[in-house]
């Protein structure tokens, strides 16, 4: 039975994420998703359903266009297999529980954010828009300890956010500090500031190595919402388990 859960949330979480990705690369775009059939965005041929089929019709199709040979982006079958293997993680991790729906809903929203960033290195106000209020009535159900942890968080992160805005002047954008609020009901206080130094982090380490390969020149502006996905997410899952450990570090040593 256990295996068939998982298949079924892997399974899910893959036909949802090629929604993620009509929603990332249309919604800013102002295109419609709901009624809209998908197409080839070069030669507009609606495409039939074996070639709509999550990570697999990528493969088939040697990821090009059936009729205008366009290359496919390899992000389609990433953010489907990545969907469907986030929405089985948090199922292992979870269970059945209220918090499960939180975890769904946090993966969800990080998909769309990813591939709008990655397209357009935008992130769209009206997906945090739509998240944002499940998130509060979920933190209701599924509360913090402490239970003041969530308007700390969100609130302290837009702070920092902020601060950063304006010394930077315009190293991260007003989208990144609405996502950190956002993350701050989802995650908490320590959370939240765990996500931020680990988006931070990654994307040092990142950029240093690509432009110590010489793949991206020192001025080419990169997108951030990768990192901040990858730290809001580590954080989520393994938050408590790295701030004990760094705990016990510093203790050691001391
Ligand atoms: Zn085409």
């Amino acid at each position: 039975m256990e295996y068939i859960y998982c298949l079924l949330f892997f399974t899910f979480g893959a036909i949802f994420g090629s929604f993620y990705n009509v929603v990332g690369l249309r919604g800013p775009k102002n295109e419609t998703f709901i009624n809209d059939r998908s197409y080839c965005p070069r030669c507009k041929k609606t495409l039939s359903w074996y070639e709509l089929m999550p990570i697999m019709s990528y493969f088939i199709q040697f990821g090009k266009c059936r009729y205008c040979g366009e290359r496919i982006s390899p992000v389609y079958p990433i953010i489907e297999a990545l969907t469907g293997c986030l929405f089985l993680f948090s199922y292992m991790q979870i269970g059945f529980d209220w918090e499960l729906v939180i975890a769904l809903m946090l993966v969800s929203m990080l998909m769309i954010i990813l591939v709008s960033d990655i397209h357009y290195m935008i992130i769209q106000n009206n997906v945090l828009r739509f998240f944002l209020p499940f998130f509060i009535i979920m933190r209701f159900i599924s509360p913090l300890d402490p239970w003041w942890s969530p308007i700390v968080g969100s609130l302290i992160a837009i702070a920092l956010l902020a601060l950063i805005i304006i010394i930077s002047r315009g190293g991260m954008g007003a989208g990144d500090m609405k996502l950190f609020g956002v993350l701050g009901i989802v995650l908490g206080l320590q959370n939240v500031l765990l996500a931020f130094f680990l988006a931070c982090l990654l994307g040092a380490v990142v950029g240093i190595a690509l432009m110590a390969l010489k793949i991206v020149e020192r001025k080419q502006p990169i997108p951030f919402g990768p990192y901040i996905v990858a730290g809001a997410l580590l954080s989520y899952f393994y938050g408590e388990e790295m701030i004990h450990w760094y705990m016990q570090l510093f203790y050691i040593n001391c």
